[in-house]
């Protein structure tokens, strides 16, 4: 039965370009969203339908050159590539691009992107600790709210962003409860099927469906309790840039060393997942969104502790062997980040390291895996 389940995850790819096309056709409102830090709730209460774009396969890369300097991260490439070529069906069938200054290469990108097709760029700030911070990340959200309203005739009520937040709420909840199932030794589930399940969901356009299949996923592993490797098996936690179909090298090769994916913190992965608004609290629900957007742990943030006391907790709760933090070629931030990660994987949790370094082609496979091997036997 799980197997049958997976595999409706699986196959969903095909099945969310139709029904996108589909919603489209009917008349619903599209949102195109490039990052975690874009509010789902907004966009859910402007009754649009927001949507993950692109920027996971190397094959538009290089149109993406013709515009964008070489030595640029591959995310900001292949996304800009799937724009210009037209080849991402969620950014065709988008009303509306939100983009933000994350990083600076994104950033800059947007810029040019925008000749393209309007992108909406959130402003975000760097401290998530300073008060000045949240007053800015709350302006953004009025902002969005005011631009989508605008976009689509609609207005965007407190009634709407509460039922948006108990949507987003119950969707965390419900993706996590699958990522905890790897709490138990051995593993319920592999690290490919894990981000192949996250990765087809950010495309998936019906919200409730997709919790009810995933509370039906996890209820059957749980029923079932067939483990996929053994006791021995070395649960490895991958950590660092986004990865997605298309750029899941470094997972798929740990995997095929003999090893699990016990966890992933990237974007896509743990890494929002516990981060829930209260939904008793009766302050202006805005406010209480760009408090949860200020609580990502990404590399972007400075300082950016969340993400090192996220990474302590996993290490613990999913019995952790060892740490691979993933790099994207030319990210700055989660490459300085590194150092942090690996000195308090050295010192505090006492869990081996490796940082790896990559792009999303498949020119390293072989070398790759000499590292992976020579890390897991060290274990
Ligand atoms: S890693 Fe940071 S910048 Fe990249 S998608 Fe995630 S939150 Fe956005
Ligand atoms: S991986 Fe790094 S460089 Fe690439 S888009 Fe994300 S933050 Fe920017």
């Amino acid at each position: 039965m799980s197997e049958v389940l997976l595999d409706w995850f699986r196959e969903l790819k095909k099945e969310n370009t139709i029904t996108v096309k589909k919603a489209k056709e009917a008349g619903e409102k599209v949102v195109g969203i490039y990052c975690t830090y874009g509010p789902r709730e907004i966009v859910l209460a402007a009754d649009a339908i927001p949507v993950n774009l692109c920027g996971t396969h190397e094959e538009t890369i290089p149109y993406a050159e013709k515009d964008l300097p070489r030595n640029l991260c591959p995310l900001i490439k292949s996304s800009y590539g799937f724009a210009v070529t037209d080849k991402c069906p969620y950014f065709h069938f988008s009303d509306f691009i939100l983009g933000e200054t994350t990083c600076d290469g994104k950033k800059k990108m947007f810029e040019i992107m925008q000749k393209i097709k309007p992108v909406h760029v959130m402003n975000l700030p760097q401290d998530p600790d300073l008060p000045s911070s949240l007053a800015l990340m709350y302006a953004e959200m009025v902002r969005l709210k005011e631009a989508l309203e605008e976009k689509f005739n609609v207005t965007i009520t407190e009634e709407k962003l509460r039922e948006a937040i108990h949507i987003m709420n119950q969707n965390n909840r419900a993706l996590k409860s699958l990522h905890d199932l790897n709490k138990n030794k051995p593993a319920l589930i592999t690290g490919m099927d894990l981000l192949s399940v996250s990765w087809q969901l950010g495309f998936h356009t019906d919200r409730l469906e997709r919790i009810k299949m995933l509370d039906a996923l996890v209820g059957d592993i749980i029923q079932h309790y067939e483990p996929v490797c053994d006791e021995n098996t070395p649960r490895i936690l991958i950590t660092g840039t986004p990865i997605g179909s298309g750029c899941e090298k470094v997972l798929a090769l740990v995997e095929e060393c003999g090893a699990i994916g016990i966890a992933l913190e990237n974007c896509g992965g743990y890494k929002t997942l516990g981060i829930q608004i209260d939904e008793s609290d009766k302050r202006d629900p805005l406010l209480l969104i760009a408090e949860k957007y200020l609580n990502i742990s990404c590399s972007v943030m400075s300082p950016n502790h969340r993400r090192v006391e996220l990474l302590e907790q996993m290490v613990k709760d999913f019995k952790v062997d060892g740490i691979i933090d993933l790099t994207w070629q030319c990210c700055h931030t989660y490459n300085v980040e590194s150092y942090t990660i690996r000195e308090k994987a050295k010192n505090d949790w006492e869990v081996p390291f490796l940082q790896i370094e990559t792009d999303y082609s498949e020119s390293d496979i072989e070398t790759l895996r000499v590292r992976i091997q020579a890390f897991l036997e060290m274990l």
